[in-house]
């Protein structure tokens, strides 16, 4: 295993670069890489300084402190574990199943702290429609589409003079082939058709006209040039012969069924929260409609984009592989990476690979980049070219023309597993530009990945797929990162698995574990083993590649993020410090807890007793690491990751067992106390962990929730 200080250097590699790249995305003035995270310092010393204002007094833990040496109290555990074994089977409160070593924040989609950072804004492209003036025709009887002219949309004053159709084609991750394939002049006479027959994966047309310019002195001509952007997968028929063959030797018929499609949709920067906020539709669709499994434990395993593809796609952290970070000495292309997409190929799969932005591609932007394609159809060359259009920044960020950019990934996608509907294949559109760096632009996203999952699942294709809905990281810039939600969010990305019913029929055990994955500690490393699973199933692991754990089989529930391959920063799993009873704070706390449980049976206050908080058996603090709560960013050139000051607490929750009076109950309930607004909150359910036989028996049939909670009057002066 390699060391903690490895992790942190590979994972912070990219913090400094991107935060740069961002800032020069986002705003105008281009600042200096050492000024980059001014904001998010100035903001940490804030907080920082009000977290020695608003402890509140009587605490008697220093939240801050290493916490290792404080541990649960054993003796007050087995009391508990002796009282749980009589609760009442009707009881629902207490999980059937173990609870992982590793507890997770406990996150909710509306934080006080940070709600007043999402909005409903929406992309509007406005403008011209890119296909104004040159647009695809594909209802021809050709089956390749032609690109025709809208001459009618030409302004009065507006004269054409020619139009020409460029191929682009892949030369280098860096630049791409252009070459002229049909050129109509319009100059010399009065023809307003056009008719380009659309061959190539990928074409720009480019009409040049006059106009009318007036100016101090009269009009003069002015010549324009109009652009627009065509693309589309052209099936390569030697490449599915191929893969027809390699699939009918026999190579893949190991694998499930004779082999499952791989297809993964991806969007950048979002959170399980974030996702849930703003892609509510796709989120619906994915868990009710396909019964899409969501990892609610999946971690980040380094910083950004390239550390999340890199261990999904190879199994490795990017310093275990030969290095390939631009700028340094002896580095090599990313070509030799171990990509999971080749092993595919070999078992007659057809690839694919497309992000937008090209100039921050994920194995481009800090890393080399490949020579030559990584997969069979691999979309740089278009975005390549979109970059290199005359006049590409008025374009705007998200759109061209009057269309959203993000409409030509999923595009290309469609077309993909369009074309290819009869091969197996393997999948990847992966959309950056809405969500980088805002967390609610990607909302504009919802239904068009609504559209696409659900059009694979209306035409058949998922029965024989696995669909990964996903993202690579939470929110990384911006003010959510300034809050300690934002910080946890920000390593648990959104992360899908949908598989088809007749697997989870044909082997139960698949579906067993990854229904219970989804509350286990996990990382793309075990993804890349779930992908070689695919491949091979049952298989033999030990022989399987990289880190990780098949998402197809258990992760143990005592996992750790040392045993994951997270490193400390990136640890969302919360640590528990034993605190006093006769604490102040808890005992507020332990009250407040009584008295929600009593509004909870006043409204049957003529039956049910108010119950009186008689002895706190069991207080605890849960908060995140201090890795995590220090951690403020990491610099490139050194790969050092600095550790500031400690991000301020907003709120503490209390682990809280009591008693309470005259029912002798035992109840188990987290309680949060935020700080600021003086507020306090049970979160989630409240555990009964003791028996109450008969004592809710004037209630229990016609209100079953309240059983827990209400000792009814006759039980106090039995007649
Ligand atoms: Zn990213």
């Amino acid at each position: 295993m390699r060391s903690t200080n490895l992790n942190i250097r590979v994972c912070f590699a990219a913090v400094l670069f991107i935060g740069f790249l961002s800032a020069v995305v986002y705003i105008a003035a281009v600042m200096s890489p050492s000024t980059v995270h001014k904001d998010d310092r100035s903001d940490i010393e804030t907080a920082d300084h009000e977290t020695i204002r608003t402890i509140p007094p009587g605490i008697e833990v220093d939240f801050f402190e290493d916490d290792e040496a404080q541990d649960v109290d054993d003796d007050e555990d087995d009391g508990e574990e002796a009282e749980a074994e009589n609760v009442d089977e009707d009881d629902q409160s207490r999980e059937a199943e173990e609870q992982p070593v590793c507890k997770y924040p406990d996150l909710q989609m509306s934080n006080p702290e940070i709600n007043h950072l999402f909005d409903k804004s929406h992309l509007h492209c406005g403008g011209r429609p890119i296909n104004y003036l040159t647009y695809l025709d594909s209802n021809t009887d050709d089956r390749i589409g032609v690109i025709r002219l809208n001459s009618s949309a030409l302004l009065p004053g507006e004269k054409l003079i020619s139009c020409r159709y460029i191929r682009i084609d892949y030369l280098s991750d860096w630049e791409n082939n252009a070459i002229i394939v049909h050129t109509k002049d319009f100059k010399d006479n009065n023809e307003t058709t056009l008719d380009f027959p659309f061959e190539h994966e990928f074409a720009r047309v480019s009409c040049q006209y006059e106009t009318e310019v007036f100016s101090g002195t009269g009009t003069e001509m002015m010549v324009k040039q109009h652009n627009n952007m065509f693309q589309q997968v052209k099936k390569k028929p030697p490449l599915e012969i191929w893969a027809k063959q390699l699939h009918n030797s026999g190579r893949a018929k190991e694998a499930l069924g004779g082999g499952l499609n791989v297809l993964m949709v991806g969007v950048d920067s979002t959170s399980r929260m974030n996702f849930m906020r703003k892609l509510p539709k796709t989120f619906q669709y994915f868990t009710e409609t396909l019964q899409g499994y969501v990892l609610k434990g999946y971690h980040v395993i380094g910083d950004g984009t390239t550390a999340q593809f890199i261990g999904m796609f190879t199994g490795f952290l990017e310093d275990e592989l030969p290095n390939t970070k631009r700028g340094t000495a002896n580095a090599t292309l990313c070509d030799v990476f171990p990509l999971i997409w080749r092993k595919y190929k070999r078992m007659g799969y057809v690839t694919m690979f497309g992000e937008d932005e090209a100039w921050t591609g994920t194995f481009q932007y800090r890393t080399t980049g490949f020579s030559y394609p990584p997969t069979d159809h691999y979309m740089r060359p278009f975005w390549l070219a979109i970059e290199h259009l005359p006049g590409y920044r008025y374009y705007g960020q998200f759109c061209l023309g009057a269309t959203p950019k993000h409409h030509y990934t999923f595009q290309y996608m469609r077309h993909f597993v369009d074309k290819y509907n009869q091969s197996l294949k393997f999948a990847t559109a992966f959309h950056s530009q809405l969500s980088h760096d805002s967390v609610n632009l990607i909302q504009s996203a919802d239904q068009d990945i609504l559209d696409l999952i659900s059009s694979w699942n209306d035409k058949g294709y998922l029965n024989n797929t696995v669909l990964i809905v996903f993202a690579d990281h939470g929110a990384r810039y911006g003010e959510i990162r300034q809050f300690l939600q934002g910080r946890l969010e920000e390593r648990l990305p959104f992360f899908g698995i949908a598989i088809p019913k007749w697997i989870k029929e044909k082997h139960p055990e698949i579906a067993d574990n990854l229904r219970k994955n989804q509350e286990r500690l996990t990382t793309a490393f075990d993804f890349h083993k779930m992908l070689q699973h695919i491949l091979d199933y049952p298989g033999d692991q030990s022989r399987f590649q990289g880190h990780g754990i098949s998402l197809f089989q258990e992760i143990p529930l005592n996992r750790t993020c040392e045993d994951a391959h997270i490193a400390d920063h990136w640890c969302t799993c919360l640590q528990t410090i034993s605190m006093s009873t006769s604490n102040d704070f808890v005992i507020a706390s332990a009250k407040f807890l009584v008295s929600y449980i009593n509004d909870l049976t006043l409204p049957h206050r003529n039956n049910c007793m108010e119950l009186v908080l008689k002895n706190i058996t069991h207080a605890e603090i849960i908060k995140p690491n201090k890795r995590l709560l220090q951690f403020q960013e990491s610099s490139l050139q050194f790969h050092v990751a600095k550790f500031g000051n400690m991000l301020r607490l907003p709120f503490v929750d209390f682990m809280l067992t009591v008693e309470t009076e005259p029912n002798g109950g035992m109840y188990e309930a987290s309680v949060r106390k935020w700080f600021k607004r003086d507020h306090t909150e049970v979160l989630a359910d409240i555990s009964r962990i003791n028996r109450y036989g008969d004592h809710p028996k004037c209630i229990r049939d016609k209100f079953p929730r309240l059983r827990k909670y209400c000792f009814c009057k006759e039980f106090l002066h039995p007649t």
